[in-house]
């Protein structure tokens, strides 16, 4: 089946005379969907229309806006069979882990329509006699949501979900490679009651309509997760317009994982293959630096190589597949780049190096593991955003720790050891965002705060309770009441 796309503005469908046609990773003769490329005009419409949406929306009752949440959440659970398995024949993730993540996103939603529920505020008395004080969260605005391809259904359910709870409008502006997803993610809420306007769907590319909407003085803040180099676009093309917007990005990760001569060496091969390989490497969170102690060096890669050769990389819909293609031509190119790169520089590789061929023809590349990789080389410095780890060689744990903080990024972080000194040391000097004991790199969960520092994020935190700071705005209100009556 070959879907036929438009954005939706206003609630409806809006065609463009301009198409692309979406290529199934998993085998390039598929075409998903057809989908329109916007413009400027269109991105201004969407604006328009979420201007107009705002006024009612901003002051919609909580359990109108609870209620829009949770039949969303429901729609997206009942059918996440159908929506995992659309998800992976766009994305090329496999069909478990598409299946998982439109779970994850219905799980994201369900707990902002709950978190919701909890908007307090504070009040109190003034400095001055007879002077009470409130303070109180209001919607921020309307909101722009700029997206990446590799979780087309979650990472939008976890800036949307808070964005519509707090009483925000919100133009939703998807990778244009993951159309098919974006365009389900949006009718979901449509069907579910969401008036017109609330949210607004304009695809194409990010450099046309993605810089309108950064530029647009309407809006009021961006959240963004991307590459380092697009935020750099969106943070200057924000800072640039007026009044100033907030800002909110994720931008990608180096994510060291430390293994000790103490650690279960069985738990940390295992860590290390979901870190490095699932969903083809294509996570802000992947561990792509594996830093590793003298005494368990040989037997962790000897371990690797032999797991590595029984993973089953093919279609994502094959249901033998562990590991899916990677989500376009250009990222294969990239990687492929990077593995040649790491080559040239003297890294040695222990398994993978190449794309492979699979049934039907598509972006497959086999997982890579570099070994004698020092610290300075590209694939040690680079996010790579693909099935590629390198192995690099620490003297002991305090080299290790600093080898891991050596990296311009600062997402995520992980150790396996059975030294509980050494990962509370750890836990308190890793200087990521988040950090894991004895658990991969990936893998964070969606009530509690997802970010990182460095160049890996900027503004508030996502997710979890923390949502709320970039999604609604403080408000201080004073009140003199005379003390007499
Ligand atoms: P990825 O390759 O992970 O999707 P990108 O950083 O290339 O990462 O793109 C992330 C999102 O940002 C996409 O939706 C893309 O279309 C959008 N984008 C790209 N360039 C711009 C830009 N100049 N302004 C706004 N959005 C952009």
């Amino acid at each position: 089946m070959r879907f036929t796309l438009s954005h939706i503005i206003d609630g409806a469908p809006v065609g463009g005379a301009a198409t692309v046609a979406i290529v199934n990773p998993s085998d390039t003769g598929d075409i998903v969907a057809i989908a329109p490329t916007g413009d400027a005009d269109d991105m201004l419409a969407a604006i328009a229309s979420a201007q107009a949406a705002f006024g009612s929306w901003s002051r919609s009752g909580l359990i109108e806006r609870h209620d829009i949440l949770r039949r969303a959440a429901a729609e997206m659970m009942d059918r996440r069979a159908e929506l995992g398995a659309l998800l992976s024949r766009e994305e090329g993730k496999i069909v478990a882990e598409g299946v998982g993540e439109v779970l994850r996103a219905a799980q994201t939603l369900e707990f902002f329509a709950g978190d919701m529920l909890r908007l307090g505020g504070e009040a109190g008395p003034s400095v001055r006699p007879n002077v009470s004080v409130q303070v109180t969260r209001e919607p921020l605005g309307i909101i722009g949501v700029i997206t990446p391809w590799n979780f087309p259904f979650s990472i939008p359910a976890w800036k949307i979900g808070p964005a519509l709870a707090w009483g925000n409008c919100v133009i939703f502006k998807p990778a244009a490679n993951t159309p098919a997803c974006a365009y389900e993610f949006v009718r979901i809420f449509l069907r579910a009651g969401l008036p017109p306007g609330v949210l607004n769907l304009v695809l194409g590319r990010g450099a046309a309509v993605g810089d309108t909407l950064c530029r647009h003085a309407a809006v009021a803040g961006v959240s963004f997760t991307g590459s380092v180099e697009t935020g750099a676009r969106i943070a200057a093309a924000c800072a640039a317009s007026s009044p100033p917007k907030r800002l909110q990005m994720e931008m990608g990760g180096k994510n060291p994982m430390i293994v000790l001569d103490d650690a279960d060496l069985d738990r940390a091969v295992e860590g290390a293959v979901s870190g490095s390989f699932y969903s083809t490497g294509q996570r802000c969170t992947a561990s792509s630096r594996l830093i590793v102690t003298p005494s368990i060096r040989k037997r962790f890669v000897a371990a690797m190589v032999e797991r590595m050769a029984a993973l089953k990389i093919g279609h994502a819909l094959d249901a033998y597949s562990q590991i899916g293609p990677l989500a376009s031509a250009d990222q294969l190119a990239l990687v492929d780049g990077y593995v040649v790169a790491g080559k040239g520089e003297g890294a040695k590789v222990a398994a993978g190096g190449g794309p492979l061929v699979c049934r039907t023809p598509g972006y497959y590349y086999a997982p890579t593991l570099f070994v004698d990789t020092a610290p300075g080389m590209r694939i040690a410095r680079d996010e790579i955003f693909g099935p590629v780890a390198c192995v690099i060689e620490a003297s002991n744990y305090e080299h290790a720790l600093a080898l891991a903080n050596d990296t311009s990024f600062g997402l995520s972080a992980a150790i396996y050891t059975e030294s509980l000194a050494r990962a509370e040391h750890f836990k308190r000097n890793a200087e990521a965002g988040m950090v894991m004991g004895n658990l991969p790199t990936s893998g964070a969960d969606y009530h509690v705060p997802f970010g990182g520092r460095k160049a890996s994020s900027f503004g508030p935190r996502e997710q979890g309770a923390t949502a709320r700071e970039f999604y609604s705005i403080v408000k201080t209100a004073y009140t003199y009441a005379s003390p007499t009556v």
